[in-house]
């Protein structure tokens, strides 16, 4: 099998053969057709099986496929434009279209590397990381760009959505990335509250080393008849 045989757009598979993959990893092969057509999916797989990818190439395919937004500014924009118009500029909160969610900092940044990677080539769509431990003015100025793609740890989004920041009723696609690592480090409550602060007509993928227990029961809970991998 091949990356075109998998259905993604043109600017995806350039990045694809530029970053030197030449075919789909087994995860990849199974999760790409069905989360292009935008089904729900539980996966269990490892480190290493490729699964960044796998749900990564789908969702920007899915969301290049999109419309702009309206007027097709950036948040940056609107403010320069209101302050050359001599009005106040008003606070507007990021509102993503997806949201992946990681347990450790470490791997929120290697998401949004290999995501910058893979949509080399579709200017309008930008990731950004938003992480414990990063200051504030930093998270700001880059949730201030309206960013298509936020990759975060529980924890700091938490603040950030309650205090207005972040507003994901436009939400298309939720991530839940290691969940079984996330339940481990007591991430359940934050994971839940930021769940229900999404529409419930999203595409969820959630993917964990084992999909037994808790992990089993809260991704039947938030997914909507799941395709299942098992790698
Ligand atoms: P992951 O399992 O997402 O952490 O990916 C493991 C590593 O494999 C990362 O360095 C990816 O850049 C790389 N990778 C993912 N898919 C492919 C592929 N189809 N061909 C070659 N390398 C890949």
């Amino acid at each position: 099998m091949t990356f075109e045989t998998l259905g993604l757009n043109p600017s995806i598979l350039k990045a694809l053969t530029d970053a030197g993959y030449t075919k789909p990893t087994p995860v990849q092969e199974q999760a790409v057709p069905a989360a292009i057509q935008g089904k729900d999916l539980l996966v269990s797989s490892q480190t290493g099986s490729g699964k960044t990818a796998a749900f990564m190439l789908p969702s920007l395919h899915r969301l290049a496929d999109a419309e702009p937004a309206a007027g097709g500014r950036t948040h940056n924009q609107e403010l320069q434009a209101a302050r050359a118009r001599g009005e106040r500029p008003r606070f507007r909160p990021a509102q993503p279209k997806m949201l992946v969610l990681t347990p450790t900092r470490e791997l929120a940044l290697q998401v949004t590397t290999n995501t910058d990677k893979y949509s080399i080539n579709l200017r309008r769509i930008k990731a950004v990381s938003i992480l414990g431990g990063m200051p504030y003015p930093k998270q700001m100025q880059l949730l201030s760009r309206n960013p298509e793609i936020l990759v975060a740890t529980p924890g700091r989004l938490i603040d950030h959505m309650e205090s207005g920041k972040i507003d994901f009723s436009q939400l298309e696609i939720l991530v839940l990335d290691e969940a079984d690592r996330m339940l481990d480090m007591g991430f359940i409550d934050d994971i839940e509250k930021i769940v229900e602060a999404t529409p419930a007509t999203r595409q969820t993928m959630l993917f964990s080393a084992t999909l037994d227990g808790v992990v089993g029961n809260m991704a039947r809970r938030i997914t909507k008849d799941p395709l299942v991998i098992q790698i």
